[in-house]
This record gives structure tokens, C-alpha cells and sequence, in this order.
């Protein structure tokens, strides 16, 4: 018994192990001989975005706060075969935003996708008690870094003949959640803000398209999971009743990055389990 676990265990790692090399080393993925930028990816989402682009066949460069989440997400996704690099980038500082852009210049030679997946969230409670501060910074974070990294990229996405943004929102950006009311405010403008690239960068050949996750089991939203009596609630609402999983965004996150979504522009789509969405 114990001998057919060992020769299981071996068998499913020296599986791992080639689906591994056959999706990197390869280089045959559908991002092959892409470049992706990817914000806010040590963890949650964005890591799950990070994995899937490399996966894919895209060099990633990856990126969020702090040093050492950085240099713990690029060793962890090098041992998977992944072709990444890593710096801090704090996306409200214009100065990290433009260290991201450079480095991944000299590191990679140019830049194919952006995915704008940061997001702060300082308040939660009534909407008619949120300071002043707190609607800053929830703008400044969601939506004004998210446009300028974009704005800053676009050039030299335009260099390599054109490329694909995809912007992070949420379901709460169509039903605003009751005591998170500047942060569903915040992901409604950046719906907003997908549609209204559209022109601009269709000129450029360049594709803008958002994701609206529902809820998803990472540390952002263990509010809502975490205690049983809220999960609960939560899972009501939910036609699927579960929550979702960080791959299954990454999975709808490369598509749109892909020439399989080469026709589509200036969407957003829900990932939610049913959770419907209207504007
Ligand atoms: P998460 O698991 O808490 O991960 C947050 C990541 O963001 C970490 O890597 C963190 O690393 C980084 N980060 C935080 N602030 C940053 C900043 N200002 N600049 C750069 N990096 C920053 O969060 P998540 O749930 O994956 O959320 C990712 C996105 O999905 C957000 O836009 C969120 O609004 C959206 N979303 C999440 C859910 C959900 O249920 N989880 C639902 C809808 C939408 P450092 O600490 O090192 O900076």
C-alpha cells in the first residue's frame, strides 16, 4: 500500500514536472514570445495571472509593495519553469510605476500586456461616513494609477505593433456592495474606463478589456469566506455556491491577453459563479 503511494507520489510529480516543461520550455504556449506586466501579483489574483501568462508561454514581470513578497514570488514561479523577473512597484508612485516600465524594457525588450490588477481598499462602513482620505486613496490606487501605468505603457506597446490591456474591477462594480460603497464606485469607473479607451487605442491596435471577479477565496476578501455564518450569506447569493478559486480569473485573464480574443475590445467580463451583473 504504502509502496503504491510512493510510486503514485512519483508518478504525479514526474507528471507536474512535464506538463511544466511542455507549457514553458517549449515556448509554445499562446502568449509565446509575449511580454506581460502584471500589478499587485505576490499574491491572490495577480499571482494566479502571473503563473497562468508564464504558463502560457509569456515572459512576466511581476511586481507589488514589498521586496520580499517580490523575491518570494519570482523564486516560487522560476521553479515552476517560468520565465519571470520581479521588481517593487507601488502603483500609486509614479517613480515605481516608471522603474516597472524600464526594467521590464532592458529585462524582456519590450512590453505586449498589461494587466492593472491593484487595488486598495482603507473603509469599510456606511458610504455618507467615508472621509475625504479614504475616497483618495481609493481613486488615486483603483482607478487614476491604474489609467497612467496604462497611459505610460501604451507607447511601447505601440512599438511592437499593438497589444492588450485588461483592467481588474469586480462584480461590486456593477452591484455595489452596502459598506464599500467608494470601492464599488471605484470599479464601476474602471468598466468605465475599458470602454472609454476603446478609440484611442483601437487606433493603435492595442485591445482594452476588463474583468469583473465575484468572490474569490484570497486574503483581500477572507471577510467574506472566513467566518462560516458569513460564508453563509455569502454563498447564497452565489447561483454556483461557492466561491471561486484565483486560476479560474487567470484562465479568463490570458484569453483576453491571447489572438484568441482578437475581436473583442472594450468589454467587461464576470467571473462570479452566476452572480448577475448590471449596469
Ligand atoms: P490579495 O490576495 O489581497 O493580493 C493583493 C496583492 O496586491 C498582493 O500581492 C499585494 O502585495 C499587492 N498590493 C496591494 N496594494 C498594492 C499597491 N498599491 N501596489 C502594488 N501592489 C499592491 O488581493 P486579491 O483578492 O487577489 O485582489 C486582486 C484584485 O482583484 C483587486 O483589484 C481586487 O479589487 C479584485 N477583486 C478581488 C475579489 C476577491 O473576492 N478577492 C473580488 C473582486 C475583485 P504587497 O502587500 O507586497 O503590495
Amino acid at each position: 500500500m504504502l509502496k503504491n503511494c510512493v510510486t503514485l507520489g512519483r508518478r504525479s510529480s514526474f507528471l507536474l514536472q512535464a506538463i511544466r516543461m511542455s507549457s514553458s520550455a517549449a515556448g509554445n504556449g499562446k502568449l509565446s514570445g509575449k511580454v506581460a506586466v502584471v500589478t499587485a501579483s505576490t499574491e491572490g489574483i495577480g499571482l494566479a495571472i502571473a503563473r497562468r501568462l508564464g504558463q502560457d508561454g509569456a515572459k512576466v514581470m511581476v511586481s507589488s509593495r514589498k521586496q520580499d513578497n517580490v523575491d518570494k514570488t519570482v523564486s516560487q514561479l522560476k521553479s515552476e519553469n517560468l520565465d519571470v523577473a520581479g521588481l517593487v512597484c507601488h502603483v500609486g508612485k509614479a517613480e515605481d510605476r516608471t522603474k516597472l516600465i524600464e526594467q521590464t524594457l532592458s529585462q524582456f525588450g519590450g512590453i505586449d500586456i498589461l494587466v492593472s490588477n491593484a487595488a486598495a481598499n482603507p473603509t469599510f462602513g456606511p458610504m455618507l461616513d467615508t472621509p475625504e482620505s479614504a475616497w483618495d486613496k481609493i481613486f488615486d490606487t483603483n482607478v487614476k494609477a491604474a489609467f497612467f501605468l496604462c497611459k505610460e505603457i501604451v507607447p511601447h506597446m505601440e512599438k511592437r505593433g499593438g497589444g492588450s490591456v485588461v483592467f481588474v474591477s469586480s462584480f461590486a462594480g456593477y452591484t455595489p456592495m452596502e459598506f464599500l460603497g467608494p470601492y464599488s464606485v471605484s470599479k464601476t469607473a474602471l468598466i468605465g474606463l475599458t470602454k472609454a479607451l476603446v478609440p484611442q487605442l483601437s487606433s493603435m491596435n492595442i485591445r482594452v478589456n476588463c474583468v469583473a471577479p465575484g468572490v474569490i477565496q484570497t486574503k483581500f476578501s477572507e471577510q467574506l469566506w472566513k467566518n462560516p455564518a458569513i460564508k453563509d450569506m455569502i454563498l447564497q447569493m452565489i447561483p454556483m455556491h461557492r466561491v471561486g478559486e484565483p486560476p479560474e480569473v487567470a484562465g479568463l485573464v490570458s484569453f483576453l491577453s491571447s489572438d484568441d480574443a482578437s475581436y473583442i475590445t472594450g468589454e467587461t467580463t464576470l467571473v462570479t459563479g452566476g452572480i448577475p451583473g448590471r449596469l
